[in-house]
């Protein structure tokens, strides 16, 4: 613009010798001219505001209040947050973005949510199967943890664990394990979002001894990660078969006093429910309400044996679950009373579970198996339809985690993580109705690009803030390792 205007100003110059009668009218044109093309350019640069990204082109799967689905559709980014979401054709001519990603062809939808996991797990996957959970847990799992489970292990354990979850769409997920400061400092460092809870347990835990040095680390956790953009640090008594009442009350209180989310696996399996009853004449649920545990900060994982008074109790106190299809199925837990629950206001989310009793993290899986295994246990085909188990997935499990207003949807306003998943491949042409695509016949593997807090974090399969081939290669060493520390005798 500048430079037009000094050019017609030099020419006028440079005519200086000849005739003057033209020359105010040739100048004042020139001037016309100039202010023309500079109003031009600032009434378009007003128009046009600047946003860092801009995905554009594809089925936009809002999941805001009204469910819009938009064709040809596009979502404008500036820094961590979604600025707006619309047609292609609007937001390019309301937006000027430093970078446009293409999404022609492909859904646009928001990261799915993993409600629980245990992510270091993932170096234990298909250690021991085929068994009960008891068994599971107490013959194999805590022997394995108590000789394997260090920082280090942790450390690559969790990022085997996001690798896996990244590449199948998942922006957040809930955790609960052990040296919790080691997965929120590999989480942060991965551009994942989480909500990770330090385990507080009565027996000697990995990483701390007693309950007393697990509250004493956890506090020194959740000061570290006060007030993170991505990590919400919280507290996770394990259960109630594994943390007197002492325990279990003193990790609320800690929470309270520090505004953390409370994780806690709730009504897993008929033992717990069964010890429950005669230890305390209470359901796993009532006992954690009668001791104050329950309340609008709690994430509860399973919730298999509950009943209708439990359910309203659940509900009653704003406690979020967390439904693990395969992990149920698997150690035959039970079948989660999912639709009960979601009837009476009880936000239900996806989850994968620990990769040792799933065996992998894929949340494509669990939407299937959400929805089949209402199906199958009511002989009922229309039980939970598509679009009922895409909301647990998205925003469902944004409300069971406690951070609807953050996530979840695709809305202006809310932080941008979001997928761009390709419907272009075999098992998912043609498509018809993008619910039944996205439940029913999509894979994890389907995921091409991932979008955390505005940040890519993988394009188009490629990982962006991990080191794929050295986690593969490190979970192979830790393989051998854990193998051997279990062919040698017990010392502890
Ligand atoms: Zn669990």
């Amino acid at each position: 613009m500048r430079s037009t205007f000094t050019s017609l100003a030099a020419t006028d110059k440079k005519d200086g010798s000849r005739p003057g009668a033209f020359r105010p009218f040739r100048r004042a044109i020139g001037l016309l001219f100039a202010l023309l093309v500079l109003t031009t350019s600032l009434d378009g640069q007003a128009q046009r505001e600047r946003v860092d990204l801009l995905i554009a082109g594809g089925t936009v799967v809002t999941m805001d209040s009204a469910k819009r689905v938009i064709e040809d559709g596009a979502v404008a980014i500036r820094k961590d947050e979604i600025i707006a979401v619309g047609k292609r054709e609007e937001l390019a001519h309301r937006y000027e973005a430093s970078r446009t990603i293409e999404a022609q062809g492909r859904i646009i939808m928001p990261g799915l949510i993993n409600t629980h996991a245990h992510a270091a797990m993932s170096l234990f996957r298909g250690i021991a199967d085929d068994l009960s959970l008891d068994d599971w847990l107490r013959k194999y799992i805590f022997p394995a943890e108590a000789r394997n489970v260090t920082p280090d292990f942790v450390a690559w354990g969790t990022r085997l664990g996001i690798l896996e979850m990244l590449q199948g769409g998942m922006t957040d997920y809930a955790d609960m394990y052990y040296f919790e400061d080691e997965v929120a400092r590999v989480t942060k460092e991965a551009g994942m979002r989480g909500v990770l809870g330090e385990t507080i347990i009565d027996f000697q835990a990995p990483d701390n001894k007693t309950p007393e040095a697990a509250f004493a680390y956890t506090q020194k956790y959740l000061d570290h990660w006060k007030n993170d953009p991505l990590i919400v640090a919280a507290v996770a008594p394990h259960s109630i078969y594994t943390c007197s009442e002492k325990t279990l009350q003193d990790s609320a209180a800690l929470a309270r006093k520090n505004s953390a989310p409370i994780l806690i696996h709730i009504a897993e399996a008929p033992f717990e429910l069964e010890q429950s009853r005669a230890k305390h004449g209470l359901t796993p649920v009532a006992y954690l309400g009668k001791i104050g545990v329950l309340g609008p900060d709690v994430l509860g994982a399973h919730c298999i044996w509950v009943d209708a008074a439990d359910i309203a109790t659940l509900a009653h106190y704003g406690v979020g679950c967390a439904h693990n299809p395969s992990s149920n199925m698997k150690t035959a837990a039970g079948v989660m009373p999912v639709i009960e629950m979601r009837e009476a206001g009880v936000p239900v989310g996806l989850a994968t579970d620990g990769a040792a009793s799933d065996n992998n993290q894929d949340l494509f899986e669990e939407m299937d198996l959400a929805t089949k295994l209402q199906k199958i246990s009511r002989m009922d085909p229309r039980a939970l339809p598509a679009q009922q188990v895409v909301e647990m997935a998205t925003i469902e499990g944004a409300r069971a985690v406690h951070l609807e207003k953050q996530i979840g949807s695709l809305e202006p306003g809310k932080k941008a993580d979001l997928i761009i998943v390709d419907v272009n491949a075999p098992h998912a042409t043609p498509m018809y109705n993008v619910y039944s695509e996205i439940v029913f016949a999509l894979k994890a593997s389907d995921v091409r690009t991932v979008v955390i807090a505005g940040r890519v974090i993988m394009e188009e399969r490629k990982m962006l803030t991990l080191n794929e081939e050295e986690i593969l290669q490190r979970a192979k060493e830790y393989q051998k390792k854990i193998l051997a520390s279990l062919a040698t005798p017990a010392n502890n």
